[in-house]
């Protein structure tokens, strides 16, 4: 069941504001409010899933390829394809996820030495 009122919905909603890097009909990329890297930004796709598997289970095939052409394309422009970078999405309570809107982190800028938020309980 999706959360109509988890974080990344109101954003989508324009309830809360974000920092925008990109936003079309289907796709919108935004910075991390707690960056965890130099470069931290979060990619979501505009359907109302709540994780990785409801994403790819419910969406139809163009729009999950267009969801990562869209973060390929974000990820030439933050000028990180080169030195390298980590694509990560966290999946309920093992994975530590915690807005409930399939979502990806785009890590880079600097060597990702550390597992991400392995701590998380
Ligand atoms: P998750 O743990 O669900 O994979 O990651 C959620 C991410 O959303 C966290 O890295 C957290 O810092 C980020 N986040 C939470 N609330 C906000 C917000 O209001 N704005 C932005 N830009 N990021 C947020």
């Amino acid at each position: 069941m999706y959360d109509e009122n988890n974080i990344f919905a109101k954003i989508l909603r324009g309830e809360i504001p974000c920092d925008k890097i990109y936003e079309d009909d289907n796709v919108l990329f935004f910075y991390d409010i707690n960056p965890l890297a130099k470069v931290h930004v979060l990619g979501i796709p505009k359907v109302k899933c709540k994780d990785f598997s409801e994403f790819v289970k419910k969406t139809n095939p163009e729009k999950i390829t267009n969801f990562f052409k869209k973060t390929e394309m974000i990820i030439n422009r933050l000028e990180i394809a080169d030195s390298g970078y980590r694509i990560i999405s966290n999946s309920g309570h093992d994975g530590g996820q915690e807005v409930p809107h399939f979502h990806i982190h785009i890590l880079g800028g600097e060597k990702i030495t550390n597992f991400f938020k392995l701590d998380l309980k």
